[in-house]
């Protein structure tokens, strides 16, 4: 076989200069999603037939430790693997692909199968923040790793495979599409106004105010003004910071109060376990200084007017440009007017 047919590499789309990550080595992965879907949101603390639960034996044979806090592991299907080599394809810049090595791993946030990081204390959130900060520490150091991808799938509506609250790490040699357009943009913004892109935006929008829906002394949800999802938002340090590992122990408990009441908010909109893909867009870690660059996480969501009514990227959004239709400064609104107590520990609901 040659390697595009074997080894995780990545294809450049001649026409919008993207790159698409393939990964043909991986097997069928377990889907755990849809038949858990009909559980209620407190439902059991244990499963054991869940391969992220403590104890329990996962597809490959590994056992899970009993692990009291947080779990990590390389996944058992990684989208990408460390030997990958470095074959290049090139035919006139119009068939490119390059090898793309890399890791990919698994966090568990908590023992517990019921919990989601609404559920979860803030000292339990904090010693999930910390195991983020060593995983981009430690992958970053890898001289092949060149950007350290942290994202949660929440909700089966998002294609997570298991409900037992986990995020995973994608560790890659080249730069991901969307940190390769926010490099150049905070990149181009430093050169040209020796300031930071996010440090400025964020002042224009804690003046503003309309578009904040929770703020700690040092961390900022708020509705970017060109988000594109009803409910996207984004999460930022109010310092200047690169990455996780460069906060301060106060820092880090004030994220992990603002994804606790971010998480909740976003729950009692609906009343339901609000589905989610949440990522950190961290500086990249080739080894340049990147003084450009700004610590933040944006959530997406795909919920639109209810639990179950979602919004789809398709027509004139997925051949031309997105669209929406409720404005960022009404769903800021929404999210901030929200009860900030979650809907399940409320007085009356059982
Ligand atoms: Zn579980
Ligand atoms: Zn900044
Ligand atoms: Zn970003």
């Amino acid at each position: 076989m040659t390697p595009l047919q074997s080894t995780s590499h990545r294809r450049l789309n001649p026409l919008t200069r993207e790159w698409v990550l393939v990964s043909p080595h991986r097997m069928e992965r377990p889907w755990q999603g849809q038949t858990e879907r009909t559980a209620s949101p407190a439902g059991v603390q244990y499963d054991p037939t869940c391969y992220l639960c403590p104890g329990n034996q996962r597809a490959n044979g590994d056992v899970n430790p009993a692990y009291p806090h947080t779990f990590v592991f390389d996944n058992d299907y990684a989208a990408l693997r460390a030997d990958a080599g470095s074959a290049k394809v090139d035919r006139g810049g119009l068939i490119v692909s390059e090898a793309e090595p890399g890791i990919c791993r698994v966090i568990c946030f908590s023992p517990r199968h019921d919990l989601t990081l609404a559920r979860m204390s803030v000292q339990e959130i904090r010693r999930v923040v910390a195991v983020w900060s060593e995983q981009y520490r430690e992958l970053g150091a890898l001289p092949m790793i060149g950007s350290v991808q942290i994202f949660e799938n929440r909700g089966a509506m998002m294609g997570a495979s298991n409900p037992h609250p986990h995020c995973q790490v994608w560790a890659s040699h080249s730069l991901p599409n969307e940190l390769a357009k926010e490099l150049t943009a905070q990149r181009d913004y430093h050169a040209a106004r020796h300031s930071c892109l996010l440090c400025d935006y964020l002042k224009l929008e804690l003046q503003a105010g309309e578009r904040i829906v929770y703020e700690n002394e040092h961390f900022v949800a708020l509705v970017p003004f060109w988000a594109v999802w009803p409910f996207e938002t984004m999460l930022l340090p109010r310092r200047h910071v690169r990455s996780i590992d460069a906060l301060s122990e106060a820092e880090a408990m004030a994220l992990a109060d603002a994804l606790r009441m971010l998480t909740t908010r976003y729950d009692n909109v609906f009343e339901t376990a609000f589905p989610y893909s949440m990522g950190f867009h961290q500086a990249p870690t080739d080894s340049a200084a990147h003084p450009e660059w700004h610590l933040h996480a944006h959530f997406f969501p795909p919920l639109l007017r209810s639990a179950t009514v979602r919004k789809f990227m398709v027509g004139f959004e997925m051949l031309g440009t997105p669209q929406r239709d409720i404005t960022a400064e009404a769903a800021a609104q929404r999210l901030r007017e929200v009860s900030a107590t979650h809907y399940l520990d409320r007085a009356g609901s059982a």
